[in-house]
């Protein structure tokens, strides 16, 4: 049997599960804790910034300096905006007031462009790598492991080419690693609705991790195609069905990449 329609065995399960409304509860996902860093405490407008930036901790030259760290030279600093208060006496009423005068622009320098002692961290990657690392890394993405940021537990960022995890599970690496094929085999993905991202890249992860042995069948994946379906006004199923192409050929890109020793071959290059 060919791994493609072994693949569409397991995606075929699925949806008749999904179908019969045999669908066991969701499971909760442990995800990294947020570590003790003086940007995880910056206005959401700043926290973005850094985020964007490709770093979990950016720091000011002082504050890098408090630890034992500097920045590297030749580094560039990003900008945050860090807000302008001036305090007047207000002596009729007997009190100070603060004001907003404004924004002044303040250097920061990412971790990563920083040398000195080593920070004091927790363990963020996995015991072991998830399955399929090698088909993301072959790709020329980067995975990285990270604290929650939001409401999300993952992203895939077709500009930086890269995958950032909040939860070591699977399932979550899967989805968005499928992000990453449906970019590929779609030529890009900024005209797709976002509905029809999310059930392909939910479909095709609890295709994978039923192909896997691993918690298959999720409710979990139910529940989230179920939100995003009814965004375009469809029931899960009938999402499934208008997906269903797309998923087969990322599973497809996936799992032919898989037998090929894509490592290797880049290896000899
Ligand atoms: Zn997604």
């Amino acid at each position: 049997m060919k791994v493609t329609e072994k693949a569409q065995q397991a995606l075929d399960g699925i949806l008749s599960a999904f179908e019969s409304g045999q669908v066991p509860e969701a499971i909760a996902h442990t995800v990294i804790p947020m570590y003790d860093a003086p940007c995880n405490r910056w206005s959401l407008n700043n926290r973005i910034l850094t985020f964007l930036s490709g770093t979990t901790d950016a720091r000011g030259i002082d504050q890098w300096r408090q630890i034992g760290r500097w920045p590297k030279k030749g580094s560039k600093a990003l900008y945050i905006l860090v807000p302008m208060i001036y305090t007047k006496r207000d002596d009729e009423r007997g009190i100070d007031e603060n004001a907003l005068i404004g924004f002044r622009a303040c250097p920061v320098f990412r971790l990563e462009d920083t040398d000195g002692k080593p920070l004091d961290r927790p363990q963020v990657e996995p015991p072991e790598p998830p399955p399929l690392l090698d088909i993301a890394l072959a790709w020329g993405l980067s995975v990285r492991y990270l604290p929650c940021i939001g409401n999300a537990y993952g992203f895939y960022c077709a500009g930086r080419q890269e995958i950032g995890l909040c939860p070591h599970d699977e399932a979550v690496f899967f989805h968005e690693l499928a992000h990453a094929a449906h970019d590929r085999v779609n030529g890009g993905l900024s005209q797709v609705q976002k509905w029809k991202k999310e059930v392909v890249a939910e479909l095709t992860a609890a295709t994978l991790m039923h192909l896997f042995g691993r918690r298959p069948n999720d409710g979990g994946a139910y529940r989230y195609i179920r939100h995003y379906a009814a965004q375009d006004g469809k029931d899960p199923h009938r999402a499934c069905l208008a997906v269903i192409a797309d998923v087969s050929r990322c599973l497809d890109l996936i799992l032919k990449a898989k037998q090929t020793p894509v490592i290797e071959a880049i290896a000899a290059d």
